[in-house]
């Protein structure tokens, strides 16, 4: 076997045939480099609750529509935002007059 194509399963450290290396996500940052039989038990092991509650648990932003009428340019704003700071203006005139959501 060329033992350039080859790595070592960082969980099992036995040497995987580089075709059969799986990168698995250790952390946001890190991967580690494993077999693929290592990939299947990691799998199992984080299962996708784990991963589906990450998914659910990022901040939807929550946009709303403007255009303002005297450069024809619609634009949106985080709503949280835009409650923050009651000041809404079109980014491209900088003006608030003609603006309509
Ligand atoms: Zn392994
Ligand atoms: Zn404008």
């Amino acid at each position: 076997m060329d033992i350039r194509k080859t790595r070592t399963c960082e969980r099992c450290k036995v040497v995987v045939p580089l075709p059969q290396v799986r990168l698995f996500p250790k952390d946001i940052s890190t991967n580690i480099l494993v077999c693929e039989n290592c990939c299947e038990d990691l799998k199992r092991a984080t299962k996708a609750p784990a991963l589906q509650s990450k998914v659910k648990n990022l901040p939807q932003a929550e946009y709303k529509s403007f255009s303002c009428s005297r450069c024809d340019y619609d634009f949106r704003i985080d709503k949280a935002k835009a409650g923050i700071t009651h000041n809404i203006m079109c980014p491209y005139c900088g003006q608030s007059d003609r603006l309509r959501s």
